[in-house]
């Protein structure tokens, strides 16, 4: 399905035949050079000009029942009296986006009259809009300035992947094998509300289930895969029958996910039955074909991974699921890894298959792919549970080469400093109550993190190079 946004420009009856006859000539054309221009991302669908409450209520109304419809562009060429948008404003379930422009760039000294006046007064008519939308209580975005200038439709582009994610996350499902892990707390959460808020559908099967799966899996589709291993992978020369192994489960966890139309999961050390090792390579192969994933029962970093996935889509740049693990204090940087499970989407050059004594859970040494992580700027990402609301926190990131080689470990891994420096910035994650597993990207930013949070009216602490403590209690205190 190909997604759009609306475009619905709003006049009233007042300026008689000629002028809406130039509004909708202008609407028009505004449509078509931002539909050319992001046609990448998503395509944009003119509405007929909304002159009174019946029309914007029936714009309002087909712009919700549309499935492929995942935001609206607003946009007032004249004057638009806002007490007709109420009603439909209201019933608008899609992300809003209020875009602020002129269909001229420059006032036209020679000719301005008052015709042009009447014509061209959104810096009238968008403040009438804006106050009802604001007043609404409605959580939207303002795009100010020129339609054609690039920081303008870079600020639509943002858009349109965020409602994207957004529309994806309504529809999302997750698959648990198994629970969350015994006595822990932040990776936990309220399922009910989280569905109500976000739409994730999160429920729980027996790791049985999906053993009985992988049980059914033949020799010739575990041939294939390995087939593909090779090709991209440098293979281990001994203890290829773990690998065969991991190869099953992908196959099968591939297979059950997408028989129940899930686009992320979560596993368990704790309860592996049926399994004879952890889900080691397999987790990262589905992770790199866009699975959100969360370790030890974590759904919300799993459906986390999966929106943020998706509103990485069509960037440069890797998204995944990573763990806070270990310091260097003197260089002030964080070793991000897991057990296992990081995507092969951070991998700095080809992957190694390696296979390894996990030390925890008690089942055979599980097959893994091994590297050093990609370089570059970037964001975590991480959602908690404050028991009335979630909260996102969000820091700005910087991956960094990792100084010397690690021989001995034998699990993928990132290195990253953060922002404003280690102290500061561990220290307001820490405050936030922000978790050891995260959502990593490269491909998103800051922005884009503000804009969903926004959007999906979740409280969002962030932490960057303006990050101060003493500012960060008193947001923390509201
Ligand atoms: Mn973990």
């Amino acid at each position: 399905m190909a997604e759009k946004l609306y475009f619905i420009t709003g006049s009233q009856d007042l300026y008689g035949e000629k002028t809406l006859e130039e509004v909708a000539a202008d609407s028009r054309e505004i449509a078509a050079y931002l539909d050319q221009k992001l046609k990448d991302t998503v395509s944009i669908e003119w509405k007929p000009t909304v002159r009174n409450s019946e029309e914007i209520l029936r714009v309002c109304r087909e712009a919700s029942a549309d499935d492929a419809c995942v935001g609206v562009i607003t946009w007032m060429h004249t004057f638009s009296p806002a007490k007709m948008w109420i009603k439909g404003l209201q019933i608008l379930s899609k992300p809003l986006m209020h875009l602020h422009t002129q269909a001229n760039e420059r006032l036209p000294y020679d000719t301005i009259d008052m015709d042009f006046m009447n014509l061209n007064q959104s810096a009238h008519g968008d403040r009438e809009y804006g106050f009802i939308v604001s007043r609404l209580g409605i959580p939207h975005e303002v795009a100010v300035g020129f339609y054609r200038d690039e920081d303008v439709l870079s600020q639509l582009r943002r858009f349109a992947q965020v409602a994207k994610a957004i529309a994806y996350s309504k529809n999302l499902k997750v698959a648990m094998f198994g629970s969350n892990m015994r006595e822990v707390a932040v990776t936990d959460g309220d399922r009910v509300e989280s569905q109500i808020r976000y739409g994730w559908e999160v429920n729980y099967y027996g790791i049985g289930d999906l053993a009985a799966r992988i049980d059914s899996i033949s020799e010739k589709e575990v041939d294939e895969k390995i087939a593909e291993y090779r090709r991209i992978y440098d293979m281990p020369t001994k203890g290829l029958d773990a690998v065969r192994e991991q190869a099953r489960y992908e196959v099968g966890l591939s297979r059950f996910l997408t028989e129940g139309g899930f686009g992320a999961y979560t596993d368990t050390f704790q309860d592996l039955h049926g399994l004879k090792q952890l889900p080691g390579l397999a987790t990262q192969r589905m992770m790199a074909n866009g699975y959100g994933f969360g370790a030890e029962g974590d759904y919300k970093t799993a459906a986390l991974g999966a929106v943020l996935g998706r509103m990485a889509e069509g960037r440069n740049g890797a998204t995944g699921f990573m763990e806070d693990y270990t310091y260097d204090f003197a260089d002030e940087l964080v070793l991000g890894a897991h057990m296992l499970e990081v995507s092969p989407s951070f991998a700095a050059s080809k992957p190694k298959i390696e296979v390894h004594q996990l030390g925890i859970g008690g089942k055979d040494a599980p097959a893994r792919l091994v590297f050093d992580g990609v370089k570059g700027a970037g964001v975590a990402v991480c959602m908690t549970d404050m028991g009335d609301r979630f909260r996102l926190i969000a820091a700005e990131i910087e991956l960094v080469e990792q100084p010397k080689p690690m021989p001995k470990l034998p699990v993928a891994r990132i290195m990253w400093k953060i922002k404003p420096d280690l102290k500061t910035g561990a220290a307001a994650w820490l405050y936030a109550g922000g978790g050891h597993h995260t959502v990593v990207s490269t491909a998103l930013s800051l922005e884009d993190i503000r804009l969903f949070a926004k959007l999906t009216k979740t409280e969002l602490v962030e932490i960057d190079e303006a990050t101060d403590l003493k500012t960060l209690h008193v947001q923390l205190k509201r």
